[in-house]
């Protein structure tokens, strides 16, 4: 071996340190020593009895690899026999020994962990000789032969590259001459044959003949460890994943002495956690076997016990093992996942990690953890991700069905539920009311559909994205629902819906997995959602910690009342629109839009005057003495009534009624002349003259409505006369809304509730807006004031939601006491993305291409929105320092997007009701992380 220079640190290779053993390696150091080896090596140095071995670092790997991956380094065989002279000091077994034979595992193991790498190779060690050794001491040949050929199978492949197949061929032979169909059928001579074949396949595929000396096959292995660093599969997954060599760079090589639990009845080897991972629960959880092999464990061979029984079976190996678990705890304060192997009489520790959980596991240990002062309350909150959170609060699909899916939409809004399929709102109330569960299918909801969504279990829509208007009022009703599922045609008409081959008509019984997206036939369980105690001590927690408020989007008193229970602080958004849909408002809110003079517009309002007064009396009462941020009228007056071609089916129905009612009336004639007038008896309605008369109402209403639609139609009505355009040109819609808020609010306040109302406009582009509604406020307030004696409290503020409003957010903040982003609008009209189209056509192929890192209707687009939003608050708190400024759209319960709110000083965020607690926890996180920094 020639002495090489590795191009890294300028150092002669004899001076450069490459193998370390396990109680030398320093723990920390995953990019010298392996994700692996840097964990064997920390868990040897805390005094846990881990079986003795050695690292070769990445280092090693790296200067391999520089000299063309033929010679290792110079020197490192010497060093590899010198630590395998102190693993046979400790172990009392000799390498290539036949009477008591070491044997070795040798696993490859990087700082991140990456398919492709070589597998590990167990039982190194084994020929000829040392296998009777094994024999001997397990005194099991069965066993012998079976780690002997699984020995040569995975050293041929992986070491030596010999394909598979060859092997299986052989395999299956030996199967089918002992007359078995699975491995655990063959006997001790079966595998010794299926062994000899091995050897055989080997020397033919190498032209060499399997090596028996145990230095050969380990320097063998340790250089196919290296080898696999370059294997195309490593090399692919790295440029995919743009693993850097910063992050990982080269392989390390861990060899660890075997240690078997199948050496007798004083052996076992089982899997353990220190806690139960699915509730949390502070005690021991796990399995073993007595006399087996890891393996039988995992495999399902013997049923295993539970690690309580080895109290009974070995009470000193048992008491052993509890203190390994709480050695575990104390030091790496987390659950750990940890195999153990008993060889005669000795506990070794193979492995741990932290333990993979639930959310309800995670919570209650987080709180119990921390009881326990094992973990801080900040790293009780910090080791959740706040979006596991969801898990609890919505019911979800039984893990257990094994159900397949008709169809895939957008997961829009978490939650499962079954129900009847139901195709139009109507429908759905109607059913709904008679307690029917049903889901409401449609190809996308409008507005009007409101009544619906009250009445369902779920939504599932076959267009729109995750921010169209099923979704957001789904996920602000706490409902769920699968957005987008292209592939259904729903056929309101026929009353049915078609996926692919297969038709679903009214009635027919469907599930939706808002979380998963996934929509399934017939009725599949789900489980309920739970708020533990853990949970609401974790989220207090969460409270002290947080900057960030964090309030609801909410528009009725129920749902405020779930936001309370969901620990809302507060409401960020009413939007008022959603009281108007209600089908006893409609008929009314209607009136006010076909008025063609103030004074008929006028009297409509009139009647919707005490009915909004109540909505917000109630709202606010339900809140006090916490804010509720009021929006006046927002969407276009048009999305209250039916779409132009809705109304001129209805026409034509109406005229093809009319036309069979002149009918009837022409028979009822017809009748009197041929003298048999009771033939038919009375004529029933609508075919009468009565029903004439109805008729003709009813077109003419109709015929108003659509002449009314044509009069409002926008081509482009999301930038159209929506917003606080609406309260300029129909200022009396907006006084209507400010005086029922006001009038709420003296009631209120007159009788001492601290109720806290606040007026907030929306789509506001210039302060001038802002002016003119304020006057209208200031003239209510004035006269309510003096009628009612008191001082009004209550705030007036505007929503951000179109870029001039960011630009100009200093001349704004001198009229109000509050900005509220609306980050929905902001985004489209930052990007000039159609938020209904966007999510559907173009947006998930610009993520899978990288041009947008997230969808930003989802992750708030920090370099583009986001500086909008630092304008604002730069310029609004210019003008007021103390503006109150939060956010409102859909981002304000995404965890990042939270974060980024956090530094921009925001004071609180308002999200759906059910997305409350997953933003106290992400507000928690943005102040703790941000004080870690
Ligand atoms: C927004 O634009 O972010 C917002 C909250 O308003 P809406 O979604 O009702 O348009
Ligand atoms: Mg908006």
């Amino acid at each position: 071996m020639k002495e090489i220079i590795t191009p890294k640190n300028n150092l002669p290779v004899s001076e450069i340190r490459y193998i370390f053993p396990f109680m030398e390696g320093d723990g920390k150091n995953k990019h010298l020593l392996g994700g692996k080896g840097a964990n064997l090596c920390e868990m040897t140095q805390i005094g846990l009895n881990v079986p003795p071995g050695f690292v070769i670092s990445t280092e090693a790997c790296l200067a391999y690899l520089d000299n063309k991956g033929t010679e290792l380094p110079f020197g490192i065989m010497e060093t590899v026999k010198k630590e395998m002279n102190a693993v046979e000091k400790s172990t009392g077994k000799l390498f290539g020994n036949p009477d008591n034979p070491l044997l070795v595992s040798v696993r490859s193991g990087s700082a991140m962990s990456m398919p492709g790498m070589m597998d590990t190779i167990l039982n190194l060690g084994l020929n000829e000789e040392t296998l009777q050794g094994l024999i001997k001491q397990t005194n099991n040949e069965r066993f012998g032969y079976d780690a002997y050929r699984r020995f040569i199978q995975l050293f041929g492949k992986v070491a030596l590259g010999v394909p598979d197949e060859k092997f299986d061929k052989e395999f299956e032979i030996v199967k089918h001459k002992a007359g078995v169909k699975v491995d655990i059928g063959l006997n001790a001579s079966d595998l010794k044959e299926i062994s000899e074949k091995f050897l055989e396949v080997v020397k033919e595929h190498t032209g060499k003949p399997f090596p028996t000396n145990v230095y050969d096959q380990l320097e063998i292995a340790i250089k196919a460890v290296f080898n696999s660093w370059m294997g195309k599969r490593a090399v692919d997954y790295r440029r995919e994943f743009n693993i850097t060599p910063q992050q990982a760079n080269g392989t390390a090589v861990n060899v660890v002495a075997m240690v078997f639990g199948n050496m007798g009845n004083d052996s076992a080897t089982g899997v353990a956690f220190t806690r139960d991972p699915g509730t949390g629960e502070n005690v021991f959880f796990g399995e073993y076997l007595v006399n087996a092999q890891g393996e039988d464990v995992v495999a399902g061979i013997r049923t295993p016990k539970p690690v309580l029984e080895l109290q009974i079976e070995m009470p000193d190996l048992y008491k052993q093992l509890e203190d390994l678990r709480n050695k575990l705890e104390t030091h790496y304060k987390e659950v750990q996942d940890f195999e153990f192997t008993i060889e005669k009489g000795i506990l070794y520790c193979l492995q741990t990690r932290n333990g993979k959980m639930n959310a309800t596991g995670m919570v209650r240990t987080s709180v119990e953890m921390a009881k326990e002062l094992l973990i801080s309350k900040k790293e009780a909150l910090l080791r959740i991700k706040p979006d596991l959170l969801e898990q609890l609060l919505h019911p979800r699909l039984d893990s257990l069905h094994k159900s397949t899916p008709l169809a895939q939409g957008l997961p829009a809004s978490p939650g499962a539920a079954s129900g009847a399929c139901v195709f139009d709102a109507d429908r759905a109330e109607f059913l709904g009311r008679g307690g029917e569960k049903v889901i409401l299918v449609r190809e996308e909801t409008k507005p009007e559909d409101i009544h619906g969504f009250f009445a369902s279990q779920g939504i599932l829509t076959s267009r729109g994205g995750k921010t169209s208007h099923a979704a957001v009022v789904a996920r602000g009703m706490g409902k769920p629902c699968v957005a987008g599922a292209e592939g259904i045609q729903v056929d309101i008409k026929l009353r049915q819906a078609k996926i692919g081959e297969k038709v679903l008509h009214e009635g027919d019984y469907i599930t939706i997995d808002g979380g998963t997206g996934f929509v399934y036939q017939g009725v599949i369980p789900t489980v309920d959602p739970t708020f533990s105690d853990e949970l609401k001590t974790l989220l207090s927690w969460a409270d002290e910690m947080s900057q960030l408020k964090v309030f609801a989007n909410a528009d009725t008193p129920e749902t405020a009342k779930k936001a309370l229970g969901y620990g809302a602080m507060g409401i960020g958004l009413c939007r008022t629109e959603r009281m108007f849909n209600d089908s006893n408002r409609l008929p009314i809110v209607i009136e006010m839009i076909l008025a063609n003079t103030e004074v008929e517009r006028q009297k409509a309002l009139n009647k919707l005057l005490p009915i909004q007064r109540q909505d917000f009396k109630d709202i606010l009462l339900t809140m006090a003495p916490r804010p509720v941020t009021i929006r006046l009228l927002d969407p276009p007056i048009h999305e209250f009534l039916p779409t132009k071609e809705e109304l001129i089916e209805e026409l034509e129905h109406l005229h093809q009624l009319k036309s069979t009612t002149n009918g009837v009336n022409n028979l009822y004639n017809s009748l009197r002349l041929l003298q048999a007038e009771d033939a038919l008896g009375v004529s029933p309605m609508p075919f009468n003259n009565k029903g004439l008369e109805l008729i003709d109402k009813a077109i003419e209403k109709k015929e108003l409505m659509l002449k009314k639609v044509h009069e409002l139609y926008e081509v482009n009505p999301m930038l159209g006369h929506r917003g606080v355009r609406l309260g300029i040109t129909y200022p009396e819609i907006y006084k209507m809304q400010i005086q029922a808020i006001l009038e709420a609010t003296a009631e209120c306040q007159k009788v001492h509730i601290d109720v806290r109302p606040e007026i907030m406009v929306p789509q506001v582009c210039s302060r001038l807006e802002l002016i003119k509604v304020k006057e209208f406020v200031d003239e209510i307030q004035q006269r309510l004031e003096a009628e009612n004696g008191i001082k009004l409290v209550f705030k007036f503020g505007t929503m951000i939601e179109v870029v001039r409003a960011c630009v100009d957010a200093d001349e704004l903040a001198k009229e109000v006491e509050f900005f509220s982003f609306g980050t929905n609008d902001l985004t489209q009209a930052t990007f000039s993305f159609s938020r209904e189209d966007a999510e559907n056509k173009f947006l998930p192929l610009y993520v899978e291409k990288g041009i947008l890192e997230h969808n930003p209707f989802e992750v708030l687009d920090v370099n583009g929105v986001g500086k909008l939003m630092r304008m604002a608050v730069d310029f609004g708190r210019k003008t007021k320092p103390d503006l109150k400024i939060g956010i409102c759209g859909e981002h304000g319960g995404q965890p990042d997007s939270i974060a980024f709110c956090h530094t921009l000083g925001l004071n609180y965020v308002s999200c759906s009701a059910p997305r409350v607690p997953v933003a106290r926890l992400a507000a928690a996180h943005a102040n703790l992380i941000e004080r870690k920094q």
